[in-house]
């Protein structure tokens, strides 16, 4: 492996990205409210991954993003980049089944060992390559032609961004998780001050973050920074809430939001505000209510993309920076280069991945923007 310089995500889908909210960064293209409406689709909470409005927005999108600059073209087929077997895998054949096209995915996550490359279809006209090498994406070329799909202005690729573009799967990924637990622990030391106890903090977090948990915690990071938060300072007992947890006593984060709410007293004063803020964001409906906690995401992220010195080794540069993943890079860059369609998606909140305007003001940018080392295999 070696290091192609500096770069950023937008040299290759300069804006067009969309992170949790499904809000375009290229101003150009419609906000969702006006998506749903295009495509008559009922107007709701910000739709996730999963849920079946989600290919209906992006194949919206990515049509209205192919009229921008190839007026007379439209998308007619797509290839899909993604780490995740499972919510990757299935995000694809969604797109491909909304916007009626054949398709070729790809799933990677980079491991040791012989490599493995594996096609195989999953509907008519789809097909998807799983490699346990990101060097396989080159292969894709090949996959595509042997099914017919041509690789110009009317082909979609759309490519997942953490752990895929950036900070890719099995080589770089845990400096992207790095930099999310230490914005829960920067959030909540800040907030606990003097009482903060980091040993306690990281039991806690651990514990509750596995999957055993996730009917508690929805699997939702805000919520489980909050948790930390509310029993680093002491109001409930760890092993008290695991038991309740696990007898079914304590079902689900609204359950345990509104029972401290209901011991406001207990809580300590400096830590009344946030709770407040949070339980009102949460009762509004907000699946992103710990604004600190993302905005700490936001910085402790960019703080660790292009912050290390050129030439140091690969292997430092994926232990300490999240970097760009050259192989898909390079694919984005030749394939741009034929007209084909480049397309972001991101799972990331808005307020981790976005700067406030006050941030902007002093340089910061999105995380797309923001340049940091290109690494991977020639
Ligand atoms: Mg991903």
């Amino acid at each position: 492996m070696d290091v192609f310089g500096r770069s950023t995500v937008s040299e290759f889908v300069g804006d067009r990205i969309v992170y949790r909210n499904l809000e375009a960064l290229d101003a150009r293209l419609p906000r969702l409210a006006e998506v749903r409406q295009q495509a008559g689709l009922e107007q709701g909470p910000v739709p996730r991954k999963q849920d079946p409005v989600y290919p209906q927005v992006i194949v919206h999108l990515l049509q209205a993003a192919r009229r921008l600059d190839a007026p007379d073209a439209a998308i007619q087929r797509l290839v899909y980049l993604g780490d995740t077997r499972l919510a990757d895998a299935s995000a694809f054949l969604s797109l491909c089944k909304a916007g009626g096209w054949p398709g070729v995915g790809f799933i990677g996550s980079e491991s040791s060992g012989p490599a493995v490359t594996e096609v195989s279809q999953m509907d008519d006209q789809v097909w998807l390559v799983v490699s346990n090498r990101w060097a396989a994406v080159r292969d894709l070329e090949k996959v595509c032609a042997e099914h017919g799909l041509a690789l110009d202005a009317g082909t979609a690729l759309v490519i997942d961004m953490d752990k895929t573009a950036i900070g890719a799967r099995g080589r770089n990924a845990q400096v992207i998780d790095q930099a999310r637990v230490d914005a829960v622990q920067d959030t909540v030391s800040g907030a606990l001050g003097d009482a903060f106890d980091p040993t306690d903090f990281r039991k806690i977090y651990d514990l509750l973050n596995q999957p055993e948990f996730h009917p508690f915690t929805a699997d939702n990071q805000d919520y489980l920074a909050y948790i930390c938060l509310v029993l680093g300072s002491g109001m409930f007992e760890l092993d008290d809430l695991v038991a309740s947890v696990r007898s079914g006593q304590m079902r689900s984060f609204d359950q345990f939001i509104r029972e401290v709410d209901a011991r406001q007293d207990d809580l300590l004063p400096a830590l009344m505000p946030l709770h407040q803020e949070i339980f009102k964001s949460v009762q509004a409906g907000d699946p992103t209510p710990f604004k600190r906690f993302r905005r700490n995401e936001y910085l402790s992220t960019v703080g660790r993309m292009g912050e290390l010195d050129d030439g140091l080794a690969v292997e430092q540069l994926l232990k300490g920076e999240i970097v760009i993943t050259a192989e898909v890079r390079a694919l984005a860059l030749d394939w741009g280069g034929r007209g084909v369609l480049t397309f972001c998606l991101s799972d990331k909140p808005d307020e981790a991945s976005i700067p406030t305007p006050e941030l902007a003001g002093k340089g910061y940018l999105p995380i797309h923007r923001t340049e940091t080392h290109v690494v991977g295999s020639d």
